[in-house]
Order: structure tokens, then C-alpha cells, then sequence
């Protein structure tokens, strides 16, 4: 350890804070990296209490197959085997990969590899598809990359920051504590756009309580607005982008009644955008967690495109991330439906790719994306799957179907530090693998910053790296040359070398800077630059980018007779994911130490029902238990639960279970955000 500390990264949400790790007598001390430009020493509470959840009561200590403690050599052995039999007899499909947004880069890349390289199926899907796919989709319609445009500096430097379906104070609170100061600083404007009321309203100065699922509406009356006012960039428009004339006539015929906002706030917010050059909209999973998610992120991605107001300072649309590397994730390609380094499954990529990897078997086509992935599986197409780091029995919609097919699945292979969590008791072989503090490898934050987290402790019992892990495997396959890191430096490299393989500016994501610089010394990086597209060349094929004409749907199901009120899901500021981490500070659940049905007070009382009181909450799929709140932060039919607890820490607490497996038809992202339910007496 270097003096002053480890410098690491927070495993948490996507702002992606820099730490410095110290030793004291009786722990670790966590603090602010002072130096990292995502928090500049900054954290929130969950990066203050990391050094509470390091106990290792709860960790996975060595490997098991069959509930029989093993080396690893016979567990990866074993895996290899079981692996190999489904493929030889059911084909490359049979087989999948479901990851996760907290694994790291180097890990990520080689699943990615072995199962789109190797094994030749490009199942390999992640949790990520429930945090941020509508983005990626939207990003790639618009400007043929999955790029995101800004960097946090913008959020100091916009005269006006729209909120959009994001509750930026809970999900990334040092970027929330940032715009707090520059408001402070010289009065930034800020708009929320959120059916509920959050503590982002706390420094709003307009608060646009939308009916869920208007957001096209609203952003589509904004663009027929901002035409109206002469307000836009038609040199820009002209020279940069195509498709301006079908979005603009598609905009028109917005009616933005169906938000359910007055006029006059409507024409607030119409008016302060169009008066203000220096516009941010931060979006998230508000506008991602829908089953036209990707229309919602390409009518605010028009309205920016339409003024010219992307990838200037303090300017331009800025989708911020769930998870610690959602970014790194899906830059390896950890989607179905993407290779490596962004590229997609044309032709010449899987080509590009097959060559550089030296593939024996390539994956030619999408794979299945996660809510079809587990479907597959449940209807016995998909034979054996290998989870990492992630809980889908508890986090993905229809988590009773999720059960079931783990349930029956031959072959399931599951790594994760934690021992028992609800995905791990349908294991057949379980993997320990590095938790935070022992892993050593890279993530990507929200603003493209790529950082190290780097290792402070010595890894519990027999624990190793994912990639070791996944490494191990393909060699007992037959593949062990391609796969033969020594470590997770030359893993980094390898991926670094395939962004500039055959790109000559073809493709954002060119790491050629990073090829042969110093892993272990290396600092917090945005690659592409601090911004992208202020130039107004796009990455589409002809460098114009895209306006999509869209036009608002309702949710997929709608509030009726039978299950009259609408469900909203999301995160707690304390906790994180399905507690296994956060649930070991007892300082943590002392914000909300147990799950909290939201509801209006004029529903209470509809209702006949008692603030405080458990109720149980069914939709046609499933119920909940949860101690009743009374809180005009919901509007009057919209109620709010959140999404960490599980039945092993409460009666009934999975939300997957009541939620419908809609996806967007684009995207492939769960609506996670309008479940009609109905709330009774527990
Ligand atoms: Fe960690 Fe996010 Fe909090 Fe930063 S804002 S300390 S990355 S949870």
C-alpha cells in the first residue's frame, strides 16, 4: 500500500466516485478521493459506511458442486463439463451468461469472449438491460454510438438542469450534492420532471409532476415549442442531423394534456428551456424502466439535437447510470444484443471481432436479452446458465417465473462473494468470487471516466477474480491459450487493442491511448474526450445524426376496475441492490429500516386504511407485504415501493414479483414503473 493510501473507486452507483482506502487500528478508514474528478473527495452515506460492510460472516469461502465443498479445479473442471455436454447436445444457444453491472471491465470482457468467441452464442446478457438499455438504444438510433455526450463538469457549468425521471438526491447523491453547490454557487435553475415528489424538489425551482408515461408527450410539445419560438438550430439541423422534418411533424400532434400538468407550468418549463442556452437533462431510469423507454430517450435526445444543444459546456443531454460499471459493462459488450468495443453484429463487426479474438466458434446474431433469457429457460431452450454477481431471483419482473426456471434448470452456475442469496440457493455449482476491497480491475462511471478499483485486502477463503474464474473454464474446454491472462492488466490491454483494431475513427470507443500505459499507476480517464459531438459529426454512416420521430404510448397496462392503483418501483438513498452489501450497516437501514408502501392520503382514506399499517399488495401476478405510508410525495392513484428487500429479510418483500415482464420493443428493458395493483388490510 502506498503512502496515504489505496486509491479505488466506490462499488456503488454510476457517478462512480474515487476512494482512498486507509488502514486504523481497528478497520479501514474509507474517505473521498480528493483527486478524483467524479466526487473531488466528496462521498454520500453508502461510500461512507464501505468500511462497515467488510465482514466476512457472510461470505461464499470456497467452492461447492452439488452442495460438496471442492478445489477449484474440480468445480471449473465440473463447470467446463456440464457446460460442454448441453452445448454438444442442444447446440451454442442452450448455454447462457447473465452478469452484471458490478462486475468489473476485465471480468465482463471475458465472459463476453468465451461466449461469443468460443462457445459461439451471444447469450450473455446482464442486469444492466434493467438499468439502462433504452439508453444505449436511443443513443445508437440517434447517433449511430452508444455515446454519452457530457461530463460532470456540465452540471457546474448549465444555467438550467432538468431532471428527467432521475431522483438524482437517492441514486447518485454526490452528483446531486454537486449541482446543490452550483445552484448555491450563481443559482443554476432546476426543473424535476417525476411523478413523485423526491428530494431533488428540495432545489427545484419547478416541479412538473407528469402523469407516468407522458414524458413523449411533454418533450415532443417542447419541440413543436421550440419551432414555433424560432428557437431552432436549423444550420446545425441542416449540416448534423436528418430526420428533423418527420420528428418535428410527429411533435406537432403531441398533446400535452396527457400529462396531466397545468398549462401554465407546462409553458414554465417550455419557456425556460427555450430562453436558456446552457441546458443539461439529466435522465435515468424514470425514462429507461418503461416499455417505450427508447421513444422517451429519443424525445429528449431530439429537442437537444434540434437546438444544437449537445456536447457544449454545461450543454446537452446526460443519461446517468444505475450501477458502478453499466458503462464499462456494455463497452465489452456485455449486452446480447452488442460485441466488444461497441460494435454491434453486422458483418464486418463479427468478422472484426472473430478475427481479432482468433474465435473458434463466433457468435453471429443477438442473443436473448434478460426477461426473454430467463423465459428461455423456464421453457427449457436455454439448459445452463452461469450468473455472476447479480440476483435475478429477486431483482428481474416476474421473479416467480424466474424461480421456477432456476428451479428446473440443469445446469446452473452461480459466482458471487455472498454465500446465501436467493439466486445462490438454486446453484448447482457455486464460485466464490473477489468482493469489493480484493477485486483489481477497471469500471467506466456515467461521464465515460474509466478508473481502477484496486485491492486493500487479501481475498476471503478461496475467493478469486471472475475472470480467473472464467479463464479456468475455457482452458478445461479446450480453449485455455486465448483465455490465458496473467493478469488483469493484460486483460485491460487486450481489450484496449480490439477499440482500435480496424477502427481509424470509424468508432467512438477508441482506447489506443490507454494501449501500453502504466495499469497500476493509471488515473481516472474519459475516453473520447471531456465531450463528444461538438464538432456535429455522429457515428452513423454518413456522420449526420438522428432525430426519431416518436410518438407518447401509454404504459402497457393501464389502472382498471379490478387493480385500480399504479405501481412505481426504485431505490432507497441507503441501500443498494438486494442488500447483500448495504444490509451489513447498521447505520444504513436506520434511513428506512424496512420496506414503505407510498401512497396519497386521499387514496388512504378511499380506502379505508390506516397510515402506518401492514397491507399486502397483489397485482395479477404476485403480492408484497409492506408497513403503509401516507405521503403526498405520491400523486392521488400512483403508489411506490422499493426494489432491495427480499423474503429473507421481510414477510413478502419481492417486487419482482408483482411486476409484468413488459419490455421495450427496442430495448428489451422491463417496465419496471406502472403495475396496476390493489392494495387490502394485512
Ligand atoms: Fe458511491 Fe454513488 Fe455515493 Fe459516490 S454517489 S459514494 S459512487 S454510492
Amino acid at each position: 500500500m502506498a503512502d496515504g493510501g489505496v486509491r479505488t473507486t466506490c462499488p456503488y452507483c454510476g457517478t462512480g466516485c474515487g476512494l482512498v482506502v486507509t488502514p486504523e487500528a481497528d478497520g479501514w478508514k474509507v474517505a473521498g478521493d480528493p483527486q478524483h474528478p467524479a466526487n473531488f473527495g466528496r462521498l454520500c452515506s453508502k461510500g461512507t459506511a464501505l468500511a462497515d460492510t467488510l465482514a466476512p460472516d457472510s461470505r461464499l469461502l470456497r467452492p461447492e458442486v452439488d452442495g460438496r465443498a471442492v478445489d477449484w479445479t474440480h468445480a471449473t473442471a465440473e463447470a467446463a463439463g456440464r457446460i460442454r455436454s448441453v452445448i454438444e447436445l442442444h447446440g451454442p444457444d442452450s448455454f447462457a451468461f447473465y452478469l452484471s453491472g458490478q462486475l468489473l471491465t476485465e471480468d465482463y470482457y471475458a465472459a463476453n469472449k468465451l461466449a461469443k468467441g468460443f462457445l459461439g452464442t451471444a447469450n450473455v446478457d446482464t442486469n444492466s438491460r434493467l438499468c439502462m438499455a433504452s439508453t444505449v438504444a436511443g443513443h445508437r438510433r440517434a447517433f449511430g454510438s452508444d455515446s454519452v455526450p457530457q461530463c460532470y463538469d456540465d452540471l457546474e457549468l448549465a444555467d438550467l438542469v432538468v431532471l428527467a425521471g432521475s431522483n438524482l438526491a437517492w441514486c447518485h447523491p454526490v452528483l446531486f450534492q454537486r449541482l446543490k453547490k452550483a445552484r448555491e454557487d450563481h443559482g443554476t435553475r432546476v426543473v424535476v420532471i417525476d411523478p413523485r415528489r423526491t428530494d431533488c424538489c428540495d432545489i427545484a425551482d419547478l416541479h412538473l409532476a407528469l402523469a407516468p408515461g407522458s414524458d413523449v408527450a411533454l418533450w415532443n410539445g417542447l419541440l413543436a415549442h421550440c419551432e414555433a419560438a424560432g428557437l431552432i438550430d436549423f444550420p446545425f439541423v441542416d449540416a448534423h442531423t436528418e430526420g428533423f422534418t418527420e420528428a418535428l411533424s410527429a411533435a406537432r400532434a403531441a398533446d400535452t394534456c396527457q400529462t396531466g400538468l397545468a398549462p401554465a407550468d407546462i409553458a414554465t418549463f417550455f419557456q425556460w428551456f427555450a430562453a436558456t442556452p446552457k441546458v443539461v437533462t439529466i435522465f435515468s431510469q424514470g425514462v429507461n424502466q418503461s416499455a417505450s423507454g427508447t421513444d422517451k430517450v429519443n424525445a429528449i435526445l431530439n429537442v437537444h439535437l434540434a437546438t444544437a444543444r449537445i456536447g457544449k459546456p454545461g450543454c446537452g443531454p446526460f443519461s446517468v447510470t444505475g450501477q458502478p460499471n453499466a458503462m464499462g459493462g456494455r463497452e465489452v459488450g456485455g449486452l446480447a444484443n452488442q460485441l466488444a468495443a461497441h460494435m454491434g453484429f453486422d458483418q464486418a463487426s463479427v468478422d472484426r471481432v472473430g478475427r481479432f479474438w482468433n474465435a473458434a466458434r463466433m457468435a453471429s446474431s443477438e442473443g436473448l436479452k434478460a426477461v426473454e433469457l430467463f423465459r428461455a429457460v423456464d421453457a427449457g431452450k436455454v439448459k445452463a446458465i452461469w450468473i455472476m454477481g447479480t440476483n435475478p431471483a429477486v431483482s428481474l419482473p416476474e421473479a416467480d417465473l424466474v424461480r421456477r426456471a432456476l428451479a428446473k434448470c440443469p445446469v446452473v452456475i452461480v459466482s458471487d462473494c455472498v454465500a446465501d442469496t436467493d439466486t445462490m440457493r438454486f446453484a448447482h455449482i457455486k464460485l466464490p468470487a473477489h468482493g469489493w476491497g480484493e477485486k483489481n480491475g477497471t469500471v467506466t462511471n456515467s461521464d465515460r471516466t474509466i478508473s481502477r478499483q484496486r485491492p486493500f485486502l487479501s481475498p476471503v477463503g478461496e475467493a478469486r477474480s471472475d475472470w480467473q474464474a472464467i479463464s479456468a473454464v475455457a482452458g478445461h474446454l479446450g480453449f485455455g491459450s486465448a483465455f490465458a491472462w496473467k493478469d488483469s492488466a493484460a486483460i485491460f490491454a487486450e481489450y484496449a487493442r480490439l477499440t482500435a483494431f480496424e477502427n481509424g475513427g470509424s468508432r467512438d470507443l477508441d482506447l489506443t491511448d490507454w494501449i501500453g500505459g502504466d495499469y497500476d499507476a493509471m488515473v481516472p480517464t474519459q475516453w473520447g474526450g471531456k465531450r463528444m459531438f461538438a464538432d456535429g459529426r455522429f457515428f452513423t454512416a454518413d456522420g449526420k445524426a438522428r432525430l426519431v420521430a416518436v410518438t407518447a404510448r401509454p404504459p402497457r397496462e393501464m389502472p382498471n376496475v379490478d387493480w385500480p392503483l399504479r405501481l412505481n418501483t426504485g431505490r432507497y438513498r441507503d441501500q443498494w441492490h438486494t442488500m447483500t452489501r448495504t444490509g451489513l450497516s447498521a447505520r444504513l437501514s436506520g434511513h428506512r429500516s424496512e420496506p414503505l408502501l407510498d401512497i396519497n392520503p386521499i387514496d388512504v382514506g378511499r380506502l379505508n386504511l390506516l397510515d402506518g399499517a401492514l397491507v399486502r399488495v397483489k397485482s395479477r401476478l404476485g403480492d408484497y407485504v409492506a408497513r403503509l405510508r401516507a405521503t403526498t410525495d405520491q400523486r392521488p392513484g400512483d403508489v411506490f415501493l422499493p426494489m432491495h428487500w427480499t423474503d429473507r429479510f421481510a414477510a413478502r418483500a419481492i417486487v419482482g414479483r408483482l411486476l409484468a415482464g413488459h419490455v421495450d420493443p427496442v430495448s428489451g428493458q422491463p417496465e419496471s414503473k406502472h403495475m396496476p395493483v390493489k392494495i387490502e388490510p394485512f
